[in-house]
């Protein structure tokens, strides 16, 4: 008997976790309230970057170096690319720890890097002003992921091999003699043998008891400035995605299929409800537009072209969490991205699926456990 799984979330984790388990065999149903990649989840903006980079955590390192290999893989194997590989290009000022910490990790991986001098780099990007920059390094690899839209590819590739896909809100889940008892918001059961919920900020309100406001649900803007008109400097083919780490956490990614030149702040913003939160987009604060003329003069009062509100689902550590229901063996959580998940979504459903149809032991990495001590 194949093993049944319902897999309930389509965005990065749980999209990548439901194809991870068809492709091993599983048969498998994956449930979103409504749509893989919609505009309410953290996974729905037009695009995410993906890096290597990645501070001192060389666990993270190594899960963006195979989730690298898996969008590649997607990549040659798909008729829908969805990895841009631009490099990625960081900027620091004095403190460039978060950095550095990681160059270790990428040399052992065999992630190409180099560091540049601030004039060796003003040469290559004469687009960009490094001025209050001390600390360059590029990474070859990395660049940015097509996001919603490879939201909408997992999901259809899972159906072309196999799977199904259900257009349904789970309303609770309840224990019911130990095992778990799923209804629909239309009091239907969502009958499986195991459970993946993967609901992004949504997880706490599904399981308000195990996580609860374990993942915080945080209000994030990002903008699409104008550049001007038939300057190809800001296209990807000219410019790799940038963090720039001299004053806060600000990063940008250019081209994003002609939509206009993306600037964020990670910091984070606040609390916010995915549901009914109210996503008109602001216009672009003050010190965001201070940042991208002085960091880009020709882009100097650039017009705003478009906005997006969206929300990081954060975790007290900023770590994700992939763990089985401390009272529900047979239903597994997945979440917590904390800003960082969309890249990891393939490495993430591929540890997940392997523990939930080996109906292993959860990594005490990403384990709820750590919030204990
Ligand atoms: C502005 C912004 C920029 C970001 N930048 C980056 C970046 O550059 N690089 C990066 O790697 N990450 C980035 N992230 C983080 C990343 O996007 C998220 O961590 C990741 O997408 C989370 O994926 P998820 O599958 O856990 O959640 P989601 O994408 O939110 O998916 C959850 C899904 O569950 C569904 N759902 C919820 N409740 C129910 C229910 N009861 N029944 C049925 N379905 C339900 C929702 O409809 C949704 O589709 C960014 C996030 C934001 C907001």
């Amino acid at each position: 008997m194949r093993l049944r799984v319902a897999v309930v979330g389509a965005g990065a984790f749980g999209g990548w976790t439901a194809l991870h388990l068809r492709r091993a065999g599983a048969e498998v149903t994956l449930v979103d309230a409504w749509g893989p990649g919609n505009a309410r989840a953290s996974s729905g903006g037009e695009t995410r970057v993906i890096r290597t980079i990645y501070g001192p955590t060389r666990r993270n390192v190594e899960m963006a170096a195979r989730a690298l290999t898996l969008w590649s893989e997607w990549d040659r194997s798909s008729r829908e690319p969805c990895y841009r590989r631009t490099g990625v290009l960081w900027m620091a000022g004095a403190d460039d720890s978060y950095a550095r910490q990681s160059l270790p990790f990428l040399r052992d991986l065999q992630l190409e890097y180099e560091e540049l001098a601030p004039a060796a780099a003003a040469n290559r990007w004469p687009q960009i002003s490094f001025d209050g920059v001390r600390k360059i390094y590029f990474e070859h690899e990395g660049g940015y992921l097509l996001a919603r839209y490879a939201c909408d590819a997992v999901a259809r590739e899972l159906v072309r091999i196999g799977g199904t896909y259900r257009q349904a809100a789970v309303a609770s889940v309840r224990a019911d003699g130990g095992r778990p008892d799923v209804r629909l918001s239309d009091g239907a059961t969502l009958d499986a043998d195991r459970y993946v919920f993967a609901c992004g900020p949504w997880l706490g309100r599904l399981f308000p008891d195990v996580i609860g406001s374990r993942v915080r649900s945080t209000r994030q803007e990002v903008f699409y400035f104008g550049t001007p008109a038939g300057d190809e400097r800001f296209l990807e083919s000219r410019l790799p995605v940038w963090v720039d780490l001299s004053d806060r956490f600000v990063y940008g990614i250019p081209g994003n299929l002609h939509r206009g030149f993306k600037v964020a702040d990670d910091a984070r913003g606040p609390d916010f409800d995915p549901t009914s939160g109210d996503r008109t987009p602001p216009p672009a604060s003050r010190e965001l537009r201070t940042f991208v003329n002085s960091r880009f003069p020709a882009l100097r009062d650039a017009p705003v072209l478009g906005a997006e509100v969206c929300q990081y689902e954060e975790s007290p550590d900023g770590q994700f969490i992939i763990d089985r229901h401390p009272a529900l063996p047979d239903v597994w959580i997945a979440g917590g991205g904390s800003g960082h998940g969309y890249k990891m979504g393939p490495a993430v459903g591929e540890l997940l699926a392997r523990q939930v149809r080996e109906d292993g032991s959860p990594d005490p990495f990403f384990a709820l456990a750590r919030f204990n001590t």
